[in-house]
């Protein structure tokens, strides 16, 4: 849209036959009538960016995306208790904690405003490249930095205003948001816990694909030709700059190559070893990656009413859960899972009379000595989420599914063309954040350009959003000579033929 709208002659190749990737839609044709389940991401936060997105093409989101601001955001229910009901308003907040522990719920408010300060001093930070070392250095980078606590985690951080380990999960669990251990992720992501707190959380109507549905239209409105079903065999290149993309129909010559594919699948198959200087095969092969995701979409007969739209159910062992998804070697007995129950806010999601159950259980990354999923471990992990399944209040499952598809980690690498099935991308510990993560312009082929959750900011749809834009305003910088410093003027004028 970014690029279409600046006025280049944008095409898109996309090897599936629709749009969307990890955020488009599984459309199951029963005999009950049809299902349809979002195969990724179901938390839509801070909309903010993409609607600056449109609002920057001349165009309103709202005009064809409706996000529905969810009342009660999710229910958090502890294997042993207590089942809380979260919601944005502070005061309830308080009253929930209270029910894990009275002295935490008296620094729910220190810790709101705390973050809020921190929020505000990263999102600068998050918008702009870091292409180089140099970058922090900058003022706002030295401005920020007492609140990184750079050696500080999530959980540790959270040690500063709560005692109980329930309320450090309360608000931690959301670094599973970036496939990552509350002891692990930098304290830097405390700030997830506070935007859903302050911004809320959203679901779009007809699930996340419909917004990539809409983003499809919006970016052909805009000129740019989508090409379904066209996967890219190679990016083509002449004296380590890129001049186009192999397809099965020829090479198709462009300035620039925009990258979207998933990082380290990319570069292992799309550009050989030998024109990567920083990020060849070797170096991918030694970095962290983001836990998997065991997955079953449910069409069910009746309706939940009883469930909330997305339900988080915390194993009482928790640590030992995160322990045995970093090992990846087994799957765990103590799994907790996250559960969407969609139908509550959009019935048209599944037959009148159905609802659509989604299940989430984390587990490891695919590796070298790691689990194998066979179809025994399937089978072994769907008894696992049934059972737990009903632990976590879901009870006669089982015998209402009119529909069932089962994702595993092998199934993200084989059909969604995802790097060792680590749906997460690659992990946001501090050396593989900021200038340490794949560029927006990619250091390694000139012309290159990174979009997606393997490059700067990182992973989940705000700040892929935000990193598309990164990655357009460095190409527009690139390709408009004339304003190489300006380019807040030049979107300005942009000619309005663009909109037509
Ligand atoms: C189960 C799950 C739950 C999640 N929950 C949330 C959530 O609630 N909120 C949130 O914000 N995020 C969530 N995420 C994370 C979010 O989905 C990802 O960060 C995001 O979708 C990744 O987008 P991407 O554009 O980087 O990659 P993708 O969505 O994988 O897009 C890459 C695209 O490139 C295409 N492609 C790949 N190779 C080629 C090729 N050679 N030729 C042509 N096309 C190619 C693919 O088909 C795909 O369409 C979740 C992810 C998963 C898997």
């Amino acid at each position: 849209m970014l690029l279409a709208h600046a006025g280049a002659d944008v095409t898109v190749f996309e090897r599936h036959a629709c749009v969307g990737g990890r955020s488009s839609a599984i459309d199951a044709e029963t005999d009950a009538g049809r299902f349809r389940f979002d195969v990724g991401p179901t938390f839509f936060l801070y909309p903010q960016i993409l609607k600056d997105i449109f609002s920057r093409c001349g165009l309103y989101m709202e005009d064809t995306i409706t996000l529905k601001r969810l009342e009660e955001h999710y229910d958090l229910a502890f294997e042993k208790g207590p089942t809380l009901r979260l919601n944005s308003c502070i005061e309830a907040l308080e009253r929930e904690v209270s029910r894990i522990d009275p002295h935490d719920a008296r620094n729910v408010r220190q810790f709101v405003a705390d973050n809020r300060k921190k929020f505000r001093k990263f999102v600068p930070i998050l918008r702009r490249p870091f292409n180089s070392v140099l970058d922090l250095l900058r003022p706002d980078m030295l401005r920020a930095l007492p609140m990184l606590r750079p050696m500080s985690s999530v959980d540790k951080d959270l040690a500063r205003y709560f005692k109980n380990p329930k309320t450090h999960l309360a608000f931690s669990f959301q670094s599973k948001y970036l496939g990552m251990s509350p002891y692990r992720c930098p304290s830097l992501f405390t700030i997830l816990s506070f935007m859903e707190h302050e911004y809320g959380i959203y679901h779009p109507v007809g699930g996340t694909a419909a917004v990539m549905e809409a983003l499809r239209n919006a970016a052909e409105g805009l000129g740019a030709t989508i090409r379904l079903n066209t996967p890219i065999r190679e990016i083509l290149t002449e004296n380590g700059c890129a001049v186009g993309v192999q397809t099965d129909e020829g090479p198709q010559k462009a300035d620039a190559v925009v990258v979207n594919a998933d990082f380290a699948q990319a570069m292992n198959r799309l550009i050989p070893d030998r024109k990567r200087k920083r990020w060849t095969n070797r170096v991918l092969e030694r970095k962290k990656y983001s836990c998997s995701t065991f997955m079953m979409y449910l069409g069910i007969e009746g309706t939940l009413p009883n469930h909330g739209h997305h339900t988080i159910f915390l194993a009482e062992d928790y640590d030992r859960n995160f322990a045995e998804i970093e090992a990846g070697t087994s799957l765990s007995e103590a799994a907790s899972l996250y559960v969407q129950n969609a139908c509550v806010t959009d019935p048209g999601q599944a037959p009148d009379g159905h609802s659509t159950l989604y299940v989430l259980m984390p587990v490891g990354h695919l590796r070298d000595g790691g689990l194998e999923w066979t179809d025994e471990t399937r089978a072994e992990a769907r008894k696992l989420v049934m059972a737990r399944l009903e632990k976590a209040g879901f009870t006669d499952i089982e015998e209402r599914i009119r529909f069932e598809k089962i994702v595993t980690p092998a199934d993200w690498e084989d059909t969604y063309a995802v790097h060792k099935g680590a749906v997460f991308n690659l992990a946001h510990n501090l050396g593989q954040m900021l200038h340490r993560r794949p560029h927006n312009c990619f250091e390694d082929v000139k012309n290159v350009y990174l979009v997606g959750g393997g490059t700067h900011p990182g992973s989940g749809l705000p700040v892929i959003f935000e990193g598309a834009r990164i990655s357009s305003d460095l190409l527009i910088r690139d390709f408009t000579p004339e304003r190489p410093r300006s380019l807040n003027k030049f979107f300005r004028k942009t000619p309005a033929h663009a909109l037509s």
